[in-house]
């Protein structure tokens, strides 16, 4: 099964089964997906693995269950993922342990004879989803009609479907990671007088205010759901950076109590948060930084320290793993897992590992032609930033 972005415009909405199509819940496999409780899932996988030697590539995304990392042949944050599979053009396969854009970037990465394969078609992600390429076309509009589109650039966060990347390529923009959102905001600011910020607005208003001192109030939200963006032409004009209205459903569940309530019941935590976190949390953490940062700042913390962290439960399980010395704790109180990355189960690692040995390619994730060449533009103009 080949599943092209250009053919589906959600790819969660795809997924569902037919009577259902905008329930994620009864996805397919096109072959027999293995018990979760067949004691030989690690064993098969191995072999799977073995079988396929260097043909295979294997990524694993921070936030992926322990079951399916281990088999992993490097692990880190999207961004890095991607530069790691166009690293190795000897891989024909290259299989995602990861949600759908980030197989979408390694397929805009990787070369014509590479296959991206995701194990399950039905990890997105919520905060991709939430800006689509029809609402971003009808922003535009809106800016063309407030007469701002030609002073104002597009940024995109690498957390976005392909053709939003594309889109942002085509209109002079560029594509951003959480390491990077500073650098990428101010070059978008040294192009053009406004900065149109896709699709998270916790990371854009985090990065515009603590990092470039832009004001509250040089920020407006832009609701794709209301008319205008439920924003006046006055609005827009006075904005200097407009951010688009979507999150991150496992970091912007994090709330300034659970940082007041962690700080009472350990003395002398430090809190250390992801920047889609909101506002509110951010500007009450100790640290903020992106996945990478965090796993550097644990490594580099003194032992007999103590950390709250607010970001996603498997890395921060993981981290307390990694970290015995140190006093390692999840930021909330409640279970935040990302429900779409936690899909990557053993047996759609197996699933998808065992078709690929016995020759059979499965949920190839491909990207079209124009999409790639503008993605690409917007990508690589993130990578020549200074
Ligand atoms: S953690 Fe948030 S941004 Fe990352 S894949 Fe899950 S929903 Fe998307």
């Amino acid at each position: 099964m080949v599943v092209s972005t250009t053919q589906i415009g959600l790819p969660l909405f795809v997924l569902g089964q037919s009577k259902d199509p905008h329930s994620e819940r009864g996805v397919d496999c096109p072959g027999e997906l293995p018990p979760a409780s067949d004691p030989a899932l690690v064993q098969r996988a191995r072999r799977a693995k073995a079988a396929l030697g260097d043909r295979l590539f294997v990524l694993g995304h921070h936030y992926q269950r322990d079951e399916v990392i281990q088999f992993a042949d490097v692990t880190g944050d999207s961004f890095k993922l991607a530069r790691e599979a166009a690293a190795r053009p000897d891989a024909e396969f290259v299989v995602f342990c990861g949600v759908h854009f980030m197989a979408e970037s390694a397929d805009i990465l990787t070369g014509d004879h590479q296959k991206v394969v995701l194990p399950d078609l039905a990890a997105g992600c919520s905060m991709a989803d939430m800006a689509t390429f029809d609402q971003v076309e009808e922003c535009w509009e809106v800016l063309e009609d407030a007469g701002i589109a030609g002073v104002t650039v597009p940024v995109t966060y690498m957390n976005s479907s392909a053709d939003i990347k594309a889109f942002c390529g085509r209109n002079g923009g560029a594509v951003c990671t959480s390491s990077n959102a500073k650098r990428a905001l101010t070059w978008a600011f040294e192009q053009g007088e406004k900065v149109l910020f896709l699709p998270d607005q916790h990371l854009g208003r985090n990065t515009a205010v603590l990092e470039l001192g832009l004001s509250l109030s040089d920020c407006v939200v832009y609701n794709p759901h209301r008319p205008n963006g439920g924003l006046t032409e006055a609005q827009l004009r006075d904005a200097k950076i407009i951010l688009w209205k979507g999150h991150c459903s496992v970091h912007g569940r994090f709330t300034a109590e659970s940082v007041d309530d962690v700080r009472e019941r350990v003395p002398g935590v430090n809190v250390l948060v992801h920047p889609e976190c909101r506002h509110e949390v951010v500007t009450k953490a100790d640290y903020v930084g992106s996945t990478e940062y965090i796993i550097k700042r644990l490594q580099e913390a003194p032992a007999g320290s103590s950390w709250a962290i607010g970001t996603e439960l498997n890395l921060v399980k993981r981290l307390a793993t990694m970290f015995p010395d140190k006093n390692v704790s999840f930021l909330d109180k409640t279970v935040c897992y990302c429900s779409t990355m936690n899909r990557i189960d053993l047996p759609h690692l197996v699933w998808a590992l065992e078709s690929l040995a016995a020759g059979t390619l499965v949920n190839q994730i491909t990207v079209d032609e124009d999409t790639t060449h503008w993605a690409k533009v917007a990508l690589d103009r993130m990578l020549a930033l200074p």
